[in-house]
């Protein structure tokens, strides 16, 4: 005969996936016969569900559903406002390499053009763009109009450039036409990067459904 403590020993050492050391035949046939044991195995199997289990845990909801939902919003609202700061710093330094080259492009047509007034009127209105530039990427709110100014600068410059190349006239600059451009792009980068937040906050806030 087999006593208690050896079944519950074997029981035990079954339930935590050990060798149990008797023939599971024969602590089954005690088991079924004996109310103690029975109670045992219960036990022990209620508390390894409770301690050892996975599926339970997973079942039991959150301690708190809305400080999860809160932290997953709060984790959504850094990442986006991380992402801002990054385009926006990387707008801002776009910008002020432009008004390096807006300025170098005024100096070189001083240096190269003498004292003729379409010359001095030209290399101001460069250092206007690169003033108006400067202020941009200081208050990133301006843009829209000094992007006014330098689209339609852009679109003249390619107007000539393609009426030099039609009628083969004239001296085609590609500086002429790359500064503006890239003026452009810096402006449009910088302000998507900092109106575009908002743009897509106001988007989720009237796609969110009240109800
Ligand atoms: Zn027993």
């Amino acid at each position: 005969m087999v006593s208690h403590e050896e079944v519950q020993a074997a029981l035990s050492a079954r339930i935590d996936g050990e060798p149990a050391g008797l023939d599971d035949a024969i602590v089954d046939a005690h088991v079924s016969n004996c109310a103690e044991c029975r109670a045992f195995l219960d036990q022990a199997l209620a508390l390894s569900q409770e301690f050892g289990g996975t599926e339970r845990p997973a079942l039991d909801p959150p301690q708190d559903l809305s400080a999860v939902i809160l932290a997953s919003v709060d984790d959504e609202w850094r990442r986006l406002s991380h992402r801002r700061a990054l385009g926006l710093a990387v707008g801002r330094i776009l910008l002020l390499v432009m008004v390096v080259l807006w300025v170098l492009w005024a100096v070189s047509l001083i240096v190269a053009g003498g004292e003729e007034p379409v010359v001095a009127s030209s290399a101001s209105v460069r250092l206007g763009v690169a003033l108006a530039l400067a202020f941009t990427a200081w208050k990133p709110r301006q843009i829209p109009g000094v992007l006014l100014i330098v689209g339609t600068m852009f679109t003249f410059t390619v107007g000539f450039a393609v009426r030099d190349a039609v009628l083969a006239t004239g001296q085609f600059e590609p500086v002429a036409v790359f500064i503006p451009f890239a003026s452009v792009i810096a402006l449009v980068w910088t302000w998507i990067a900092d109106r575009g937040g908002e743009a897509r906050r106001a988007w989720r806030v009237l796609g969110a459904n009240p109800q």
